[in-house]
């Protein structure tokens, strides 16, 4: 394999050699937008998925961009370390997960995966390699990097602390019938020393908070990679054990509880799937399929069923979030939805693309399933509605799938004066996509 050094340089020469727009060539994605289909060259960055040093002592690890999360983990964890902030499906890269915003249940601690990166070494819209970090003379790029979903240039290397790991992870799932008490139980335990904690909301009267800590010793481990699945064990057991490297992956066997929609939770059909297929790259690819074939589409249409997909991740403060929920409860329904608390690492750091309160404690709500109606809508209807109550609520929303912000109300909230000002430093020539035609327009 050729050094780092070598394959980057190759590649800077290539990037150079052209003045054409280009995109990301990579083997997966997590991105949930359909993208027009564009000749655009792609960029071939898939040779840059290399750990490349573990320094358990000082707690941070150099990874190259493209490093999907499941071979960093499997890296750092015989150093009885992993990163601070492990995004829930094996797939998501390090760089993806930085440009696109990453989160897990380690952000109550360590805030989301931006917030974690000590030094990025960045190719530049304008072909250069600036090596940016917190106090350097590319600090701009460090904190304007997050968000960018890869528009304002290409994360090829960088080092992000990471934490001391145990063997095991010992659960405990705890109950609540109500959601105002819920989310107030979540601020508090987001102030404790806790290792990991995150929630699941199922039916009315059905919210479970799993606080998560390290230990040594375990008397017994539960395996979700095969017959059972996580998110059902949460109502059925107070308390559980796995091994670290389970708790990390205890969402990506079963997509937290997408698997059910390519039939995966079906007994009959899941030995079928084998322990191979139950994964979110299998299911996303089956995902994609469907997307192209339409296959669900047509089948909805002949029931006379209109569908809307809402997949979206979104943060709003803690003492809004009983709002939020009750909003979502009356307006869009779909169930479960994932909870987890984010609070900043670094007080006073400051990412313009992705404003944030750093003093505030924030809930993200993840939901991924459609709306289904018997009346046809406007397209985005359910969407909007989730973008205007967020807007209400003082949160923000990640762009990683469907966005239906006009131009103006979207540079509002993802601070265009910022954006512009590192477009016009970094990507002169518009070698790489703007934001909003990349994110809205799906260009
Ligand atoms: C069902 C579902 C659940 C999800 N749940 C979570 C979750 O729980 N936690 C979480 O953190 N995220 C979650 N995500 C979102 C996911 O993390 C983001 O979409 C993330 O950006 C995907 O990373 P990726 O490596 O797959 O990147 P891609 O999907 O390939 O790219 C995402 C964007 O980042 C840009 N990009 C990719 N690599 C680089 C790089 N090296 N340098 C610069 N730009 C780059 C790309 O151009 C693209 O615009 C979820 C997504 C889905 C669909």
């Amino acid at each position: 394999m050729l050094s780092y050094e070598d394959r980057r340089d190759t590649l800077i020469s290539r990037f150079n050699g052209t003045t054409d727009t280009v995109r990301l060539g990579k083997d997966t994605s997590n991105l949930f937008r359909d993208r027009s289909q564009t000749r655009q060259p792609l960029l071939n960055v898939r040779s840059f998925n290399h750990v490349l040093n573990v320094d358990r002592d000082h707690r941070w690890v150099e990874v190259e961009g493209m490093t999907p999360y499941a071979d960093l983990v499997a890296a750092t964890l015989p150093h009885d370390c992993m990163p601070c902030v492990v995004p829930e499906l094996k797939s998501i890269t390090i760089g993806g997960a930085v440009s696109g915003v990453g989160i897990e249940s380690t952000s109550f601690k360590y805030g989301l995966v931006h917030e974690t990166v000590l030094e990025m070494e960045v190719l530049t819209g304008n072909g250069d390699l600036v090596i940016c970090t917190p106090n350097n003379e590319h600090r701009d790029l460090f904190f304007g990097i997050p968000n960018s979903y890869g528009t304002l240039g290409y994360v090829l290397k960088l080092k992000a602390s990471t934490v001391k790991t145990k063997p095991f992870v010992r659960l405990e799932h705890i109950k609540h019938t109500d959601a105002k008490a819920y989310f107030e139980h979540i601020q508090i335990l987001s102030t404790q020393d806790i290792s990991f904690l995150d929630g699941v909301m199922f039916e009315p009267g059905n919210y479970y908070i799993s606080i998560g800590n390290f230990t040594d010793d375990a008397p017994y481990q539960s395996d979700y990679t095969y017959n059972y699945m996580y998110y059902q064990s949460i109502r059925e057991k107070e308390v559980d054990y796995l091994t670290t490297r389970d708790y990390i992956w205890r969402w990506d066997t079963d997509w937290f509880w997408c698997s059910k929609n390519v039939g995966a939770q079906n007994p009959l059909l899941r030995p079928l799937f084998g322990r191979k297929r139950l994964n979110s790259i299998f299911y996303t690819k089956v995902m994609r399929w469907n997307t192209k074939w339409g296959f669900t589409r047509y089948y909805n249409r002949f029931r006379g069923i209109h569908t809307e997909s809402v997949i979206q991740d979104i943060d709003v403060p803690i003492d809004r979030a009983h709002e939020f929920y009750e909003f979502f409860d009356e307006e869009i329904g779909i169930r479960p939805v994932w909870i987890c608390p984010v609070v900043a690492y670094n007080k006073s750091a400051e990412y313009p693309l992705f404003p944030m309160d750093q003093n505030e404690t924030y809930v993200n709500f993840g939901f991924w399933d459609v709306v289904r109606d018997k009346e046809a809508r406007l397209t985005g209807f359910y969407n909007k509605k989730v973008e205007d109550i967020v807007e209400k609520l003082g949160g923000i929303k990640s762009l990683y799938s469907d966005v239906y912000y006009s131009r103006d109300k979207f540079w509002q909230i993802y601070n265009q004066e910022a954006y512009q000002t590192l477009k016009r430093k970094y990507d002169p020539n518009k070698r790489l996509k703007d934001l909003y035609d990349k994110c809205v327009l799906r260009n």
